[in-house]
């Protein structure tokens, strides 16, 4: 079953996030920690002529008792790192309430994946989109099929959002040897039956510093529009995620590995 028009690929347009012919990396720490830490993530970004940053400052935690994020003042944080390095900023909202909030910070919206049926949410993010004209990265449940997460997207959509990521983060199996099962083939189906650009978060699913550069050669291999890796100057004292979150050294070596793969498939690391 095709969710769009014609089931055939439509390569997304110049104005797209994600360019054809390019991959786009949206890079940066799992949470934005203080302006110090989320600078040397940008300084990184913007040395390897990337064009994006990542970061949370609402943090969806399992715990409540985990740090959370800064909330309005990570969203500060992330605008002004933007501005000094050039680098668009992408950062997840929680709830509808919070939407244009983070969108008169943010250069985009991360819808994150405990979120992808909230309806409510999506209705929102779409109308904040469709007014402000910003993407939104709009992430598979783990435990959604791929047939429930594209319907969903359809509430972007009629909320008037044109600008789409879908992003694959791995889902629930049976398997506990990686922290979600990366479901590659989600990127060719996807293909097939949206003319939507595919991003893969690779670090979510891996869990493990070591499993993300080769998750993410599989990623582009398989046709991967964008990547989401997660980033941190010391992952060992991350506040959130430190055990998937490349250093700054390890990034920079990933990013040369991905831009000869890239090469050989005729795109551009952007
Ligand atoms: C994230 O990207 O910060 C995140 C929380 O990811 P997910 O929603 O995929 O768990
Ligand atoms: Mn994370």
């Amino acid at each position: 079953m095709s969710w769009s028009s014609s089931a055939k690929r439509v390569k997304p347009s110049d104005s797209s996030v994600c360019p054809p012919n390019s991959v786009v990396l949206f890079a940066g720490p799992c949470a934005v920690e203080s302006e110090g830490q989320f600078a040397e993530v940008a300084r990184c970004v913007s040395d390897l002529g990337l064009s994006w940053i990542r970061g949370g400052a609402f943090k969806p935690r399992t715990n409540p008792y985990s740090f959370r994020g800064l909330g309005e003042k990570g969203l500060a944080i992330m605008a002004d790192a933007g501005n000094r390095f050039g680098l668009s900023t992408l950062t997840e909202v929680l709830c509808a309430e919070q939407c244009r909030l983070v969108a008169s910070y943010a250069g985009g919206l991360q819808i994150g994946a405990r979120n992808f049926q909230n309806f409510s949410l999506l209705e929102e993010a779409g109308r904040v989109c469709a007014d402000t004209g910003k993407p939104v990265l709009f992430k598979r449940g783990f435990a959604g099929t791929i047939a429930e997460w594209l319907s969903a997207c359809e509430y972007l959509k009629m909320a008037g959002a044109s600008n789409i990521v879908l992003c694959e983060r791995g889902i629930r199996t049976f398997e506990t040897a990686t922290r979600f099962t990366l479901d590659i083939a989600a990127v060719p189906v996807v293909h097939h039956q949206s003319d939507l650009p595919v991003c893969v978060d690779v670090s979510h699913p891996a869990g493990a510093q070591h499993l993300v550069p080769p998750l993410a050669k599989a990623a582009l291999a398989a046709g991967a529009d964008a990547l989401m890796v997660e980033v941190h100057p010391h992952p060992a004292s991350a506040l959130s995620d430190g055990m998937q979150q490349l250093d700054l050294h390890q990034f920079e070596t990933l990013v040369e590995e991905l831009r000869v793969l890239a090469a050989a498939l005729g795109k551009t690391i952007i």
